[in-house]
């Protein structure tokens, strides 16, 4: 029987602009995504009796038809329902390692993820052109979590515009164990805090400061255009989030940074040995923080070879 393991690699937000609201409820965004080490791993078995299953571990992660994996193959079942038949169903076992809830794009990339691995299972060929077009059906954050690396977001983030690597850099990814933030809580309370100057209409980007920097793969010029507009809100409600950014701040790293809707924080440094005792700091203030340390990264979803 024909199987697949997959990585899956979360995302950090070096820029998050929240531009305007869209007709279609969705946000009007600017952000440049970046990959970085910290993956689930996917295995794909197909099933001869054309069943879809999924099982993870993981007590935040639901195994039903709300879980973004799931939803990802039955995309790939109604779009190709020939090849579907042909090649039955598939049974997906999620390892979960990137935090539930963490603006680190968990389920998004788990998404990606089946759709890259039914696309080779099932021999359908499709571009990455292609896959970043099913991915947009299910989720902003999902087209970027194909081809992973740097990327330049517009639109509600579906836009993707790639930008020179920035692979091998330290990064330090720190969370409150027992804490998550809501996605749409953070749009809705930005959104009645700041929503009014999108009355005027959409605002401009600023984001060009930081494309420059990361042109010139300057990490001092990156760190100091690093921005979320996401911290306006979530650093007052949380204020174990702000603490948790102030001890990050002053570990030795070049820079650090909400990650998209939080409550991940995450630092950057030159290389992984500065990350180490960044994070080493953090471990000793904070101890209902859980720490990882990775570093930048250049790619995106990654079938693991069979071994032979
Ligand atoms: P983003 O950064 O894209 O906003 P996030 O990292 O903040 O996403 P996720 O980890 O994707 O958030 O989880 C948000 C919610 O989505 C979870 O609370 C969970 O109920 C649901 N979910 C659906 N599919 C998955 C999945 N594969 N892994 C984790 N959570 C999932």
């Amino acid at each position: 029987m024909s199987s697949l393991t997959l990585i899956a690699p979360a995302k950090i937000n070096l820029y998050l602009e929240i531009l305007g609201r869209r007709p279609d409820g969705f946000h009007k965004v600017a952000m440049v995504l970046q990959t970085i080490g910290l993956a689930d791993r996917l295995h794909l078995t197909g099933r001869p009796d054309g069943q879809l299953t999924l099982t993870c571990a993981h007590p935040q992660v639901p195994t039903d038809s709300s879980n973004l994996a799931w939803r990802a193959a039955a995309l790939m079942a109604e779009q190709f329902p020939d090849s579907h038949r042909r090649h039955g169903g598939v049974a997906i076992h999620l390892d979960k390692h990137i935090p539930v809830a963490a603006g680190l794009a968990g389920g998004s990339t788990d998404g990606a993820a089946v759709l890259v691995g039914l696309d080779q299972l099932w021999g359908l060929g499709l571009t990455q052109g292609e896959l970043q077009d099913l991915a947009a059906q299910l989720g902003s954050d999902m087209p970027f979590c194909i081809g992973g690396g740097t990327a330049l977001a517009a639109g509600r983030g579906e836009l993707l515009s790639p930008l020179p690597d920035l692979e091998g850099w330290g990064v330090v990814v720190a969370k409150h164990r027992d804490l998550g933030v809501s996605t749409p809580w953070a749009y809705k309370t930005y959104a009645q805090q700041f929503g009014q100057r999108w009355d005027a209409g959409c605002q401009p980007s600023h984001a060009q400061g930081l494309l420059t920097a990361i042109t010139q793969r300057d990490l001092g010029a990156i760190c100091h255009a690093l921005h979320n507009d996401f911290e306006q809100v979530v650093l007052p409600a949380y204020p174990q989030v702000q603490a948790l950014k102030a001890t990050l701040a002053s570990a030795g790293v070049a820079g650090c940074l909400l990650s998209g809707s939080g409550p991940t924080v995450f630092a950057l440094t030159e290389d992984r040995p500065a990350a180490d005792q960044a994070a080493a700091v953090v471990r000793a203030q904070h101890p209902d923080v859980d720490v990882w340390v990775t570093t930048l990264t250049a790619h995106g979803i990654q079938v693991q070879p069979q071994p032979v």
